[in-house]
């Protein structure tokens, strides 16, 4: 993999560009790939955002977003533009099979490929360009930097910066991990100063939800959530059934997760969730502990040290048995 300088000089020259992300986007992922649309468009590149899967209603309001072609709803147009791409961005991951169906496609394009991302372990071997930094808090943070040392600073327009506060503010947890550097302060400050105004972002990315939600997390927190104490951790475990009972929808479930983490001295929770295709877990620590070892080792998965997520096609009761075996085997580092 070049570095992403490399492709700094060859950014006026207009060519047919996609941009995508992991499968089920979250705001990260959404926000930096169309604040990277924004800001490549005012080059005159053709630019397509492509999500390998659809994605949350609370990241319907980002601009552009109306824009983004699902692959799964619209596989032979996205497929088309894929091998007519000279150019695939991939931001937000750095394993090509996180984009699922996607992947064969990405892999049979003759397009160079080209690596945005902040996750642990990448696969560099897979891409042409690009920056790969775990340090970083958030893709959307290593978009601005692109844009900055390819000295683009005057294209950062409203709606470039509406879509990298998006990604840099859920990413950080509002600011809040240990992801969040001064860098990061900074940055804010430069949107800011160039007329971001961040409020309504929270509004539309928090205050935007259905009742139905709320009572399947009552449901959930109530009959759902176990807890480990001698293992300082605690387990959500989401039958299909109850996704249909409260219609629940891509993106309802997101930070679900960190409810138990709010509990006096649990470091590991944990939720697997049956979406009937597949199994699909996300882990998040306090502490040490490594998580994106943990779902790398027993979920086929990653991520980051405190922040990570897997996927079994087991049924639901053998990874529920597969994590309490898990916990088991890690009881001292959960201790420690
Ligand atoms: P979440 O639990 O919110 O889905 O994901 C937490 C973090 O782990 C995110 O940064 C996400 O990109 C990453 N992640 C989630 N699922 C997977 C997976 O199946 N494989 C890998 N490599 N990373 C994942
Ligand atoms: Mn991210």
């Amino acid at each position: 993999m070049k570095p992403i300088s490399d492709i700094f000089g060859l950014l006026a020259q207009p060519r047919n560009i996609v941009i995508t992300f992991h499968q089920k986007p979250d705001a990260d992922a959404m926000g930096a790939a169309l604040a990277l649309y924004h800001f490549l468009i005012q080059f005159g590149h053709k630019v397509t955002v492509i999500s390998p899967t659809n994605w949350a209603s609370f990241l319907t309001w980002m601009p552009a977003a109306k824009g983004v072609m699902d692959f799964e709803s619209q596989t032979e147009k996205a497929s088309a533009l894929l091998k007519q791409a000279a150019w695939i961005f991939c931001l937000d991951f750095n394993v090509l099979n996180r984009t699922k169906n996607m992947e064969p496609v990405i892999r049979a394009s003759a397009a160079e490929r080209i690596l945005i991302d902040h996750h642990q372990q990448a696969e560099i071997a897979d891409f042409d360009y690009g920056i790969s930094d775990p340090k970083k808090s958030s893709t959307a943070e290593m978009v601005y930097d692109f844009i900055i040392a390819s000295g683009g600073a005057d294209k950062i327009n409203p709606a470039v910066a509406e879509c990298l506060y998006a990604g840099v503010m859920t990413d950080t947890g509002s600011f809040r991990f240990t992801s969040t550097s001064a860098s990061v302060h900074r940055m804010v400050a430069d949107l800011k100063e160039r007329g971001l105004e961040h409020s309504i972002i929270h509004e539309n990315l928090f205050d935007n939800f259905l009742e139905n939600r709320f009572r399947f997390f009552g449901n959930v927190l109530l009959n759902r959530m176990e807890i480990f104490y001698e293992y300082n951790a605690a387990l959500i475990t989401i039958p299909q059934s109850d996704l249909i009972r409260y219609n629940i929808k891509t993106g309802d479930t997101e930070g679900l997760v960190n409810f138990p983490l709010s509990i006096k001295g649990i470091r590991l929770a944990a939720i697997i969730i049956d979406r009937g295709d597949e199994r699909k877990s996300s882990f998040r620590s306090k502490g040490d502990f490594d998580v994106n070892e943990f779902a790398r080792k027993y979920f086929n998965g990653g991520g980051h040290v405190s922040a990570a997520g897997g996927k079994n096609a087991e049924p639901l009761d053998v990874v529920v048995k597969k994590f309490k075996a898990a916990l088991k085997e890690n009881k001292e580092a959960l201790n420690s």
